[in-house]
């Protein structure tokens, strides 16, 4: 098996291939570091399928929903006891994920998830008070939220490397800074490399937003950035207005702010919905240093005014591959022997464990429930060719960014904002 790309999605892939079959030869080429893309430099919060749930019930039916939903909750569990069994110190807190409103407008826009899943008599977000919000969040911009307690937050690239070291330690090979340059479809598919080539009885693409260079997946999904910074250490301060765990918060906006704290008692800040990518490009606007930091450390310091004089460590950036429903795609290339995984829609921390196991499943060609799930029959699609897919996200992208500044300052924002926001790729919040 040859796993190209080495992030969570592509190292859970060869775990769970290396658990089913022990013999099996897995090979894993990557271009940068393993966790040198997205999984290295995320917000770190691992979460489940549940805030998705009205999409995975429209994709996959109540029945299947469900399952992965509770599956994906076990996922978030899973992370944890892997790092215990295998002393891997990823700062693994299992603290919860508030789900807040910072101005009115935000106000209960989880309910109309809540109540689908109550349906189905589950219940795993508990509604709180606003005080309580505000309080557990350590800051009163917080104005109302609901607690989802299953979700943990970690170290991303600490359990990135961690992940390596077994993945390596079960005869995994893994070749680093390893890019694959061609791919040749033949029979059986070879992977080149600039050092040598691999001949594999399955290709599984784990490549992340890199996947809509693929080109049945050139309208799979938007790449857009996410940006984050970071503090410095205020662990005193962090205290004083009691923000003392490692819990996830997130506001209720499209172009997502989500927020926690680090063991050493920093903060770490980030946004979604950030700069969109000319198709497959992904240039070098998307490493390196934030070209939104000011604009996130204004945000940080509104948000939390306590920390007004808190310096900033750093800041970076990273590619989404954002789905138009939100949600990732285990998909065939038009051969059983070439698969991909991708469009986790910045939610991938958590759902890729079981990513790794869908596409573990596919690659052996079983026939379980995994490899059959909604999440695999469905053609991952919906995003308009270039350069309308540019020119129409800037344009839908600019009309929410005005919606949500008028929505912060209290106004009713303009119709045709309201309009041409509602054609965005599905967020927290369900599209209508
Ligand atoms: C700033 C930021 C914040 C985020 N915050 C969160 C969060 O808090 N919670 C959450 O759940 N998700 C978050 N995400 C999303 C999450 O990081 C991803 O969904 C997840 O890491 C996807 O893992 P992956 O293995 O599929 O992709 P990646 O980790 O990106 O791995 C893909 C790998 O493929 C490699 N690659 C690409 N092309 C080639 C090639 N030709 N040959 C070989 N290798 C190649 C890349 O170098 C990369 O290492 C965030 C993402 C970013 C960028």
């Amino acid at each position: 098996m040859c796993i190209v790309g080495g992030g969570f999605t592509g190292l859970w892939t060869a775990l769970a291939l290396a658990e089913r079959e022990p013999s099996l030869k897995i090979a894993i080429v990557e271009a940068d570091v393993c966790g040198g893309g997205a999984s290295g430099r995320n917000g770190g919060f691992a979460m489940t399928f549940w805030h998705h749930f009205i999409g995975l019930e429209q994709v996959c039916g109540a029945a299947e929903a469900l399952s992965l939903a509770r599956a994906s909750a076990d996922a978030v569990r899973e992370i944890g006891s892997f790092c215990v069994a295998h002393g891997i110190e990823a700062e693994y807190r299992r603290d919860g994920w508030l789900w807040t409103a910072t101005n009115a407008a935000q106000l209960g826009a989880w309910e109309r998830t809540i109540a689908a899943i109550e349906r189905h008599g589950e219940a795993p977000f508990s509604e709180l008070e606003p005080d309580a919000v505000a309080l557990r969040s350590g800051s009163p911009a917080h104005l109302a939220g609901v607690f989802e307690p299953t979700c943990a937050t970690v170290q991303p690239a600490l359990l990135a490397r961690g992940m390596l070291r077994v993945a390596r330690e079960r005869g995994v090979s893994v070749f680093e800074h390893s890019p694959m340059v061609s791919l040749q479809r033949s029979t059986p598919p070879i992977v080149r490399t600039p050092g040598g080539r691999l001949h594999a009885g399955c290709v599984v693409f784990a490549i992340n937003a890199w996947a809509a260079q693929l080109r049945e997946l050139h309208r799979a999904f938007v790449t857009v950035s996410s940006d984050i910074v970071i503090t410095e250490p205020v662990p005193d301060e962090l205290e004083r207005i009691g923000w003392r765990d490692g819990v996830g918060i997130s506001d209720s906006r499209l172009m997502v702010h989500y927020y926690r704290t680090t063991r050493d008692g920093r903060v770490a800040f980030g946004k979604g919905g950030g700069r969109l990518a000319y198709g497959a490009r992904i240039d070098a606007s998307f490493e390196g240093p934030s070209a939104s930091a000011s604009q996130l450390t204004a945000r940080l310091r509104a948000t939390y005014p306590a920390l007004a004089a808190t310096p900033i460590a750093a800041s970076w950036s990273g590619p989404i591959d954002r789905s138009f429903d939100g949600l990732p795609f285990f998909t065939e290339l038009g051969r059983r022997d070439l698969i991909c995984g991708a469009g986790y829609s910045g939610n991938g921390v958590g759902p890729s464990v079981l990513g790794g196991r869908i596409l573990a499943s596919m690659a052996l060609g079983l026939d379980d429930e995994l490899a059959h799930c909604g999440l695999v029959r469905r053609a991952p699609s919906g995003i308009p060719p270039e350069p309308l897919c540019h020119l129409g996200g800037r344009l839908v992208r600019g009309a929410v960014a005005r919606r949500e500044r008028a929505q912060d300052a209290g106004r009713r924002p303009a119709p045709i904002d309201n309009r041409l926001a509602r054609l965005a790729p599905a967020g927290l919040v369900p599209l209508d």
